[in-house]
């Protein structure tokens, strides 16, 4: 395994992003919207930067089957989400990777009558957008690889790593 992201760079961009959020979702009905299982790590940790009421959900997606780069089919259980119409809803994901499951997932949540509707994304990576939307916040850039750690997995492991590292062939 090979670090991308150590824990004090993603510690200090996290909070960077949670004082902006403070600031933009001010006196806002504000719900921070996870996406399990990959965003966990991420959303108890940018909440914890907010300082401006909120309340958080969360909804399930998954497409990823194991390391492979090609995205199946995307499979949303809205069954946790709470009722956010009329709300400033924060869809918050690990990884911004062909975009298909936020794209897919924010023209669902669109139906639910949301007053806004934006993105937060720990990673983006870099020259895989299969789609026109993008995140409207996105904290690191990365190159084309696989990663895990800070709530990533590989197989349902690695999830707890508290930095984000390159999962090599050798590591398989
Ligand atoms: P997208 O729909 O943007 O192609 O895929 C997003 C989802 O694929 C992410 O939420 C994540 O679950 C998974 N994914 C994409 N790239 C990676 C990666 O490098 N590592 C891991 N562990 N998951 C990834
Ligand atoms: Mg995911």
């Amino acid at each position: 395994m090979r670090s991308l992201l150590n824990e004090v760079e993603i510690q200090e961009r996290v909070k960077t992003l949670g004082n902006q959020l403070s600031t933009e979702y001010a006196n806002r009905p504000f719900t921070v919207l996870g996406v399990l299982t990959g965003s966990i790590v991420f959303v108890a940790d940018v909440i914890r930067q907010i300082r401006v009421p909120l309340q958080v959900g969360f909804v399930r997606a998954s497409s990823y089957r194991g390391r492979t780069t090609r995205s199946g089919a995307l499979q949303l259980e809205l069954d946790l989400l709470p009722d956010i119409e009329g709300r400033d809803v924060l869809v918050v994901d690990d990884i911004f990777d062909t975009g298909r499951t936020l794209a897919a997932l924010c023209d669902v949540l669109r139906d639910r009558h949301p007053r806004s509707l934006r993105s937060a994304v720990l990673l983006t990576k870099r020259g895989r957008a299969e789609v026109e939307y993008r995140p409207d916040f996105s904290c690191f850039e990365i190159p084309d690889e696989f990663v895990v750690g800070y709530g990533l997995d590989y197989n349902g492991e690695h999830r707890h790593l508290p930095s984000i590292v390159v999962l090599e062939e050798g590591d398989l």
